[in-house]
Order: C-alpha cells, then sequence, then structure tokens
C-alpha cells in the first residue's frame, strides 16, 4: 500500500512495486489522481490525514507492507510551516499506530538530507552527526527518524528509512524541494537553450538518480530485518555536484546551452546542508552501491525528455 503514491518519487516507485510483487498485490492511494495510468494496479483517493479512512484502506486491503510518501516538502513547507508540520508529522503517526495495531510487518518512510543542518559537517557527512535542520521540512523529519526508531525499539515495529539526497527524474515533475533545479535545467536546455538558475553556480548538493532511489528503497526493504542496524533513517549517497557543473555536463550534448544565477530563498536552504553524503552504514548493512554517475545522469535524462518533448539533441 503506497500512500502519496502520484508524486516525483511514487509514481516511479509504485511501477517498481508492481514488477516485483505484481500488479495486483499493489494499491496505489493520494490526494490526487494519477497523471499516468498504472496498468493492473489498484488507485484509491486517500487523505493521509484522515486516520479513518486510511483505516478503513488497511482493513480492506490487508497490506503486508505500508509506503508513507505523502509530504510536503522543503520550499513549499517554508510557505506554510504549520500545514508542513502537520502533513509531515499527523499522516506519519496514523501509519506507525495504525501499522502496530493492524501488525503490518514492514513499513517505509523516506527522510531527507534536510534533516540536517548548518551545524552539520558538509563534506563526507557521516551517519551519526550534528542535527539541527533550519526548515520545517527538516524539523519534521528528523522528528519522523526519532518516532521511527521509537516505534521500533518499543513496539518492535519493523519500519525502516533512507535519507535521499535530491532526487532527479524525468517521469514526474518535482514537488516543490531546493533540489528541483536539477530537474527543470533539463527541460529548459531542450526547450529554450536558457536557464536560469535559483541557487548559485557553486551550490554542492547531494542528489540521486530515480533509478538508484528505487532500487535503494527496494533493497532496503529486501534486506533481513538483523542487517538493519538503523533505525531512524539510513545516510544514502549518489552524485554530488553544483549547478555550474550540471550545467557544463549538459553543453557537452547541447553546446550552445547557457545558465545565469538568481539565486532566491532556497539558496539559503541550500546552503545549510550538506555537499555531500557519507553513507557508511548502507553499504555495510545491506550492501548499497549507486549505479549512476553525474555523465550517466545528463545522458539518460537528455534522451528520455527529447523523446517525451519530442525535442532532438
Ligand atoms: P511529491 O511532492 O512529488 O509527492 C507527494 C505526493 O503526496 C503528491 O502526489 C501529493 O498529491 C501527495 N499528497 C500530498 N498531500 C497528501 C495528503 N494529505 N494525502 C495523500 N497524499 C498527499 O514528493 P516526492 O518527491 O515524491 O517525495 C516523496 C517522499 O520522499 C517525501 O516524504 C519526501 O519528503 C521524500 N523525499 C523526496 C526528495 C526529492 O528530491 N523528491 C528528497 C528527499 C526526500
Amino acid at each position: 500500500m503506497i500512500i502519496g503514491a502520484c508524486g516525483q518519487l511514487g509514481s516511479e516507485l509504485t511501477t517498481a512495486l508492481g514488477e516485483k510483487f505484481g500488479a495486483d498485490q499493489i494499491l496505489a492511494t493520494d490526494l490526487r489522481h494519477p497523471d499516468t495510468e498504472w496498468d493492473g494496479i489498484q488507485f484509491e483517493i486517500l487523505n493521509a490525514l484522515d486516520r479513518k479512512g486510511m483505516e478503513a484502506s488497511i482493513r480492506t486491503f490487508k497490506p503486508t507492507q505500508i509506503y508513507l510518501l505523502a509530504a510536503m516538502l522543503s520550499a513549499k513547507g517554508e510557505e506554510n510551516p504549520q500545514l508542513a508540520w502537520q502533513l509531515n508529522m499527523e499522516s506519519l503517526l496514523h501509519v506507525l499506530e495504525l501499522a502496530v495495531e493492524y501488525k503490518i510487518p514492514k513499513v517505509y518512510w523516506p527522510s531527507s538530507i534536510a534533516a540536517f543542518g548548518p551545524c552539520t559537517p558538509k563534506i563526507d557527512t557521516a551517519q551519526d552527526t550534528i542535527m539541527d535542520p533550519g526548515t520545517i521540512y527538516g524539523i519534521s523529519k528528523l522528528a519522523g527518524e526519532r518516532w521511527c526508531a521509537y516505534y521500533f525499539n518499543r513496539y518492535g515495529l519493523d519500519v525502516r528509512s533512507l535519507r535521499y539526497p535530491g532526487l532527479i527524474s524525468h517521469r514526474t515533475l518535482p514537488g516543490g524541494g531546493t533540489t528541483d533545479y536539477a530537474v527543470d535545467i533539463f527541460y529548459k536546455a531542450l526547450e529554450s537553450k536558457r536557464f536560469i538558475s535559483f541557487l548559485d553556480k557553486d551550490t554542492r548538493l547531494p542528489m540521486m538518480y530515480m533509478d538508484d532511489a528505487v532500487r535503494a528503497t527496494i533493497e532496503l526493504m529486501d534486506a533481513p530485518s538483523d542487517h538493519i542496524t538503523v533505525r531512524s533513517s539510513y545516510n544514502l549517497s549518489g552524485i554530488d555536484f553544483t549547478p555550474e557543473e550540471l550545467a557544463n555536463q549538459i553543453q557537452k550534448h547541447i553546446p550552445d546551452f547557457e545558465i545565469s544565477y538568481k539565486p532566491d530563498f532556497r539558496q539559503k536552504i541550500a546552503d545549510s546542508w550538506p555537499a555531500k553524503i557519507k553513507d557508511t552504514p548502507a553499504r555495510e548493512d545491506w550492501g548499497w552501491k549507486p549505479n549512476y554517475s553525474l555523465e550517466k545522469m545528463v545522458t539518460e535524462m537528455l534522451s528520455q525528455l527529447s523523446l517525451k518533448l519530442g525535442i532532438s539533441v
């Protein structure tokens, strides 16, 4: 059962889970209808804040795994902090409580690099380090991590989590995060060959291509329970780059592509996050290894988006 299935991550994770378990074994839910049809996957409208509705779906569908993906992300959360806190926290507490009550074998809930803050070491950020998030999104992720660890320790709930970096994908647009520029840049490079970045040229952030993020999620959920030593949320590393480095890489495919920089409020958020994550426990506990380099990700994004938009590179 996937809650918040129609977003940037859910639209692809739902497909992958359908391929793994069989489409008829999946219930996808969201506040809104999906943009693309999932073949054979059941879909229901469900508000993650509606505990009764969530309970009714759990009683009917009897899920063996719940993936809670509904959330308000970093940039959008700053526009409405109270609502971001309410959505990100209450939905998690509903899922944790119901998972214990209905003995759901496994729960997945994503955290984020936003759980780190300005006092966190920026380079090779360790699993256990200073965490002082400054955005309401980051505060909700750090609190959520502690709730997950609490439910594991107190009730034995098998809840698992990853601290995703910025996710880059071509199927569904991102939902209002600080790393969204790294998706938008590909659309603009193809459509107008010009892009204005809302982050400055040397702002290095951890990122990951969606295929790696989906595979990491499935590998984590497949790992034997006694291999999971981190019950808050695992650091997860893919690639890291600056807007300038990303633009340089795109220019290898589109030589007349031009980038300019006009930092806005998201610059301050990005400046408070790590630049490069160290994910030793994920590698040691369940064998995590990313597949996508910057070069491979750029080539894949341009070829997929040029097909989608009907523009040749
Ligand atoms: P998104 O904004 O693209 O999608 C969120 C989905 O939740 C949307 O389809 C939305 O309709 C749905 N939703 C919103 N409110 C809801 C509600 N009340 N009830 C039910 N559904 C509701 O987000 P995403 O990028 O797919 O993120 C998924 C998860 O991964 C989130 O927890 C997010 O914090 C985490 N994450 C994402 C990134 C990233 O770069 N995309 C990075 C780190 C962590």
